[in-house]
């Protein structure tokens, strides 16, 4: 399949690629990766009159740790992450589950952030982590919460003339673990179910930070605050971790398909969260 026809401009500055995003409109879309892009335009479900391709912006293809965060700039791709030793707990572990080499050489974290597509892994991520998203405009950049940038299938908070030139991660200042406990039908294909699992551990060995979120169980990646909350102040156990599990399982909104039943991949979000919060609290006995 071909895409319709489209026009094409090479941006060399943030400031050049957000004048002509907002010259362009709704009809015109960044191009990072092209790994969910030009799927979607080959097919005809995307049929931009504009693409302003970013892969020529000089400095946003810096992973670093800075000033509290692992700042992510929206050129850094799924393999520089995987390959690099910054990131932790549940990032690091998300990392090589993203599809296969092809696609993790060329994708970008910021373009699945701002995707929006509730089978992608790194919102789940960063709902566990509690991220900030970056958002460059005309009149400048805002932080926001990746809670409030996931607005629903398919959809995020960006304003038609913004850009994300960043993600955020606070990194925690004590021990920290993580987990990403993915269900896919084979290799690099996207997650039947998966659950990303952030944990800090306080001096005493209590849990004093919880972050849980599901991948591809609703219409968007989904925070599950109720199974968090459990597990703060608590000492990590299993029967805690059942108790996450169950009220993670009841956050979920799986639907029935090719995959599996929804009761089906309901159980495996109850059995998954349990395994993912075990290990992290490992990883988090042992950082
Ligand atoms: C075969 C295959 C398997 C895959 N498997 C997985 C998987 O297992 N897990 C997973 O999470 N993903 C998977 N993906 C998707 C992949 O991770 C993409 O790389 C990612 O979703 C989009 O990143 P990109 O840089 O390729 O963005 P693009 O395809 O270039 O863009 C995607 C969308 O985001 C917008 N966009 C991109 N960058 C920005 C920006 N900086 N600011 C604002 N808007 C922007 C674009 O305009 C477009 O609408 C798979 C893709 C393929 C082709």
């Amino acid at each position: 399949m071909f895409p319709s026809a489209f026009d094409y401009v090479a941006a060399h500055s943030v400031r050049e690629a957000v004048a002509a995003k907002a010259e362009g409109g709704d009809d015109t879309r960044f191009l990072a990766g092209g790994q969910s892009l030009l799927p979607m335009m080959k097919t005809r479900l995307a049929n931009p009159a504009k693409l302003v391709d970013i892969n020529r912006v000089p400095a946003l293809d810096t992973i670093e740790r800075a000033n509290g965060h692992l700042r992510v700039g929206a050129l850094v791709r799924h393999a520089d992450i995987a390959r690099s030793d910054l990131p932790f707990g549940v990032i690091a572990a998300a990392a090589p589950w993203i599809s296969d080499p092809l696609v993790r050489n060329r994708g970008t974290l910021c373009g699945a952030v701002a995707h929006c597509d509730p089978e992608g892994d790194w919102n789940s991520v960063l709902l566990a982590t509690g991220a900030d998203v970056i958002a460059t405009g005309p009149s400048g950049e805002r932080a926001i919460p990746i809670a409030d940038f996931i607005v629903d299938f398919f959809t995020n908070a960006l304003h038609v003339d913004e850009m994300v030139t960043e993600v955020r991660i606070p990194i925690p200042v004590g021990r920290v673990g993580g987990s990403y406990q993915k269900l896919e039908r084979k290799i690099g294909d996207y997650a039947t179910v998966a659950v990303a699992a952030h944990i800090e551990l306080a001096d005493n060995g209590t849990i004093s930070r919880a972050g849980i979120a599901l991948t591809a169980v609703a219409p968007k990646n989904t925070k599950v605050p109720a199974a968090e909350a459990v597990l703060v102040g608590n000492a990590p156990s299993d029967v805690l971790f059942a108790e996450a599990g169950e009220l993670a399982a009841q956050a979920s909104q799986p639907r029935s398909d090719v995959r599996g039943s929804a009761e089906w991949k309901r159980n495996v979000v109850r059995v998954f969260t349990r395994r993912a919060l075990a290990a992290a609290v490992v990883g988090a006995n042992e950082s």
